[in-house]
């Protein structure tokens, strides 16, 4: 049988066959993922194929095969072993909210998000959320904001999770994917789920899955249905991606315009600071390139904290 990982729970996993219903799965045989050393050998979101239990014990199977996977997401575990943790995997989007205000998401936070989703090779989606509440100047710099990524390429939305505004507009951009939900504490995801979803009950699961934690100090990424075609991943106690780990020259082919101008640059291994003929400074001067997201990208090599809001005027 075949089928997708709903949840796992270290050695069990639910898994929702193609006939609709779900069985909990053991596995058998190793499964190593070439070039990482994972904690949980398969993820929520992982594509399997099972046999049920010879016992005749109903519902219950044992996985012996994983489909490849067309991307994960890791997080670094704190111990001193240093593996890793694959919290999800075949995801098709991330939605990213972002608010202005109550809390503020600065750009470094954006880019930095946005570095690590094209590492993992996730497409984000920027949903600008709480516009009930801009003043005529912060609907600006929404606006400024989502030009600016829109000409990189990204998809960006304004909406309010409160009001209803173009929330139908991310069912749509949801259906028939597997998607997740992103962003700081109180940016409204919760609330847009909510809108989204209103019977979809991931508090429960965020309670249950926190005792859990408590208990094997691991944290349960867990699928879910929803009621149109769609799936969202709840990742109950990650806020972001995992950092993944970069050399300082691979940073720039994370950012697609950085990369995309990096073959006019005169050294091929330019990393666009003081090198002579470098084609991202010379876009920059000519104000092809952002320089928010040249400074972004300046904080990531040099490892500079500072947080810094748009200047739409003097951008
Ligand atoms: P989460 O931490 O990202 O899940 O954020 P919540 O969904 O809990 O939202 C945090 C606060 O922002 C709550 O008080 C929400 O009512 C409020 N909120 C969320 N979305 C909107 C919105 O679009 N407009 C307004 N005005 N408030 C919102
Ligand atoms: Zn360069």
């Amino acid at each position: 049988m075949e089928g997708t990982v709903y949840k796992s729970t270290g050695s069990w996993y639910t898994v929702k066959a193609t006939d609709g219903l779900f069985y909990e799965c053991r596995i058998k045989g190793k499964f190593r993922i070439k070039g990482i050393k994972s904690t949980n050998p398969i993820a929520v979101g992982d594509k399997v194929h099972f046999e049920l239990d010879d016992k005749g014990e109903e519902h219950v199977g044992v996985i012996h095969s994983i489909d490849d996977r067309k991307n994960y997401i890791i997080r670094k575990s704190v111990n001193l072993s240093k593996q890793t943790h694959i919290i999800a995997a075949n995801l098709d989007q991330v939605f990213l909210l972002i608010t202005l205000n109550n809390p503020t998401t600065y750009t470094i936070f954006i880019d930095r998000f946005l570095v690590t989703a094209e590492a993992y090779e996730v497409p984000v989606v920027l949903v600008f959320n709480k516009i009930d509440t801009y003043n005529k100047e912060e609907m600006d710099e929404v606006k400024f904001l989502a030009a600016l990524y829109r000409e990189i390429g990204y998809t960006c939305i304004g909406i309010s999770a409160k009001t209803g505004k173009n929330v139908d507009r991310i069912k749509e951009m949801m259906t028939g994917k597997i998607s997740m939900f992103a962003g700081h504490s109180g940016v409204g995801k919760s609330t847009l789920i909510n809108a989204i979803e209103p019977n979809l009950d991931i508090k429960t699961a965020e309670i249950s899955e926190q005792h859990l934690q408590g208990q094997h100090t691991t944290t349960f990424a867990e699928m879910f249905d929803l009621s149109f075609e769609a799936q969202i991943i709840d990742t109950p106690g990650i806020k972001g991606f995992g950092i993944v780990d970069m050399e300082r020259e691979e940073i720039g082919d994370y950012f697609p315009e950085l990369f995309e101008l990096k073959q006019d640059c005169k050294f091929n291994n330019c990393i666009h600071l003081d090198e002579p003929k470098c084609a991202v400074k010379d876009a920059l001067e000519e104000g092809k390139v952002s320089y928010s997201r040249y400074r972004s990208y300046l904080q990531m090599i040099t490892g500079e904290e500072e947080n810094y809001r748009i200047d739409i005027h003097g951008e």
